[in-house]
């Protein structure tokens, strides 16, 4: 689990990265902030579209541009609403694909954190890899 100084650093980049979120629809911004084992930080908004289910989210945003980059180690994610809102149920499973030990921080768009969680607790139960890979 991260340090608090560390934890406090990626809340500021996600709160940073929220002025960015395109949510003209639902007025609902997110932003995130995830931070690679590597050490860096990829953000993410939410991307919302006149056809509403095209819309992405700030998490997978996130994660889509870190794996662009190379990256598939992920050692925690803010999430930045302005209700401390949690990830989705979809950003919940594309987070899952790269570890349930994933911190999950919870913050506000003031910077104050909610919650820090995992992606497993998050996302009990869940499908993964190893259910592909096991026999009949
Ligand atoms: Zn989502």
């Amino acid at each position: 689990m991260l340090n608090k100084e560390a934890a406090e650093k990626l809340v500021d980049q996600a709160v940073e990265a929220h002025k960015n979120a395109y949510a003209p629809y639902s007025n609902y911004k997110v932003s995130a902030a995830l931070l690679t084992k590597s050490g860096k930080t990829f953000t993410g908004v939410n991307v919302e579209n006149a056809v509403y289910p095209m819309t992405i989210c700030a998490e997978r945003a996130a994660v889509v541009s870190a794996v662009s980059a190379g990256e598939r180690e992920f050692e925690a994610i803010v999430v930045v609403t302005r209700d401390a809102g949690t990830p989705c149920g979809s950003c919940r499973q594309v987070l899952a694909e790269f570890g349930l030990d994933i911190a999950v921080i919870i913050a506000d768009d003031k910077g104050k954190i909610h919650d820090t969680t995992t992606v497993g607790d998050l996302l009990p139960h869940s499908f993964g890899q190893a259910n592909l890979d096991s026999e009949g």
